[in-house]
């Protein structure tokens, strides 16, 4: 029997009567993946997903490393199968792993048996298998305490599987799994991971971002796009929608106070984005938002920037501090495009002494000298839709 991928599903497995819904998503998501590695067979058996290749030049190294970015699965591993007799087992244990326990000091058994016909407990079969094991590598010791490598056999239904310990999963609930949003992009930092955070809750994700040509550069929009293809090795194929900001930025500045220039402009980014939301059917709004960070995210710039949509806006970094959102940005690889130091349309048009506590009677006295309905329209139907392709086949969710 040959090499496979077992993965374990996070809170799926958790789900009651709708568990069968998010499997199904799970699984599609997975098998969509793994066209891209060859050709595989997926199953799941007792909240464990199977990957098992059917051909012997499936690019095992690639699935793995696909399979630790799906959203659902908290653990992964490879591993060898074999047949459920306590000599097959030890002898596929010294020969799988024999390279790891060649490199280690140290290392110590761990036997899970679901399958309860099997005539050895798991304690006795761990004993058995460490004392096979420590009669092929004399040089590692025993250490049941601080072992350096833990050698987990497994006694399933199907088969026995010899592993050594499981990478983490990027957890969360299956792709699709949790309606759709459009999330708020801007090439900085926070955005990115705000999306990542929902994404990884299940929800499908349209990224909207605002450019203000020729005050923000191609390279500037190329950067998001960037950044969606990052998040799109998580999520699946994306489409960002381009919205151009120009004009609206300039009929602020042209009419309204110079320090309610940010939070007039942050309400027509929400407008614009609800409306874009609704016409995807989607239930939610997403932002980058942290409260305090700037002058437009104190509770009084966020209550007002909020006042002008009813779609609830989803801000999964409020309560973040920067340090901690830096270290996620890193962890899912959209860190380094994101310090690329080109222009956002917000930075452009910046006030030197922006209201921190705007008082929305004001807000709203100077979006009368505007046409806010006119302009929204405007930017909504001069949408580019940018496709952001990975190459692979994902299922549409
Ligand atoms: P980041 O830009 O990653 O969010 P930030 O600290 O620069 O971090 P702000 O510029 O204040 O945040 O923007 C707050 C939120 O508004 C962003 O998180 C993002 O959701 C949205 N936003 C800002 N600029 C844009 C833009 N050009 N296009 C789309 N959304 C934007
Ligand atoms: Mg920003």
């Amino acid at each position: 029997m040959k090499d496979i991928i077992l993965m374990k599903q996070g809170e799926t497995v958790l789900k009651g009567l709708n568990r069968s819904r998010f499997e199904k998503l799970l699984i599609a998501d997975i098998k969509s993946r793994l066209t891209e590695f060859g050709r595989f067979k997926v199953s799941s058996l007792q909240s464990t997903v199977y990957a098992e290749p059917e051909d012997s030049d499936c690019d095992m190294s690639g699935a793995f490393e696909d399979m630790l970015k799906v959203f659902g699965i908290v653990t992964a591993v490879r591993a060898a199968a074999c047949e459920k007799n306590a000599e097959a087992i030890a002898e596929k244990a010294t020969e799988y792993l024999g390279e790891a326990m060649k490199k280690a000091s140290s290392f110590k058994v761990e036997t899970k048996r679901s399958d309860k016909s099997f005539p050895m407990t798991s304690p006795e079969l761990s004993k058995y298998l460490g004392a096979r094991l420590a009669a092929a590598y004399p040089g590692t010791k025993a250490d049941m305490h601080t072992p350096e490598l833990t050698v987990n056999a497994e006694v399933r239904d199907r088969a026995a599987f010899i592993h050594s310990a499981p990478s983490q999963g990027a957890g969360g609930l299956p792709r699709g799994s949790n309606g759709r949003a459009v999330v708020l992009l801007s090439g900085g930092i926070d955005s990115p991971v705000a999306a990542y955070l929902m994404a990884k809750r299940g929800v499908k994700l349209i990224p909207l971002h605002f450019f203000s040509f020729p005050y923000t550069s191609e390279q500037a929009k190329r950067k998001v796009a960037d950044i969606a293809g990052i998040l799109s090795s998580y999520c699946g194929n994306l489409t960002v929608e381009m919205t151009p900001f120009t004009r609206i930025q300039e009929e602020i500045r042209k009419n309204c106070p110079v320090e309610l220039l940010t939070i007039i402009s942050r309400r027509f980014m929400m407008r614009i984005a609800e409306k874009t939301a609704r016409h995807y059917g989607c239930g939610a709004l997403i932002t980058g938002e942290n409260l305090g960070q700037v002058a437009s995210q104190t509770m009084e710039s966020i209550e007002a920037v909020q006042q002008c949509v009813s779609l609830p806006v989803y801000r999964p970094l409020i309560g973040a501090d920067k340090e901690e959102i830096v270290r996620l940005a890193r962890k899912i690889g959209t860190y380094d495009v994101s310090v690329l130091p080109f222009e956002d349309c917000c930075s452009v048009f910046t006030p030197k002494h922006p209201k921190t506590k705007p008082k929305i009677n004001s807000v709203l006295e100077a979006e009368t000298r505007l046409d806010t309905e006119a302009l929204t329209e405007e930017a909504f139907s001069m949408i580019e839709h940018e496709q952001i392709m990975t190459g692979r086949r994902y299922y549409d969710c």
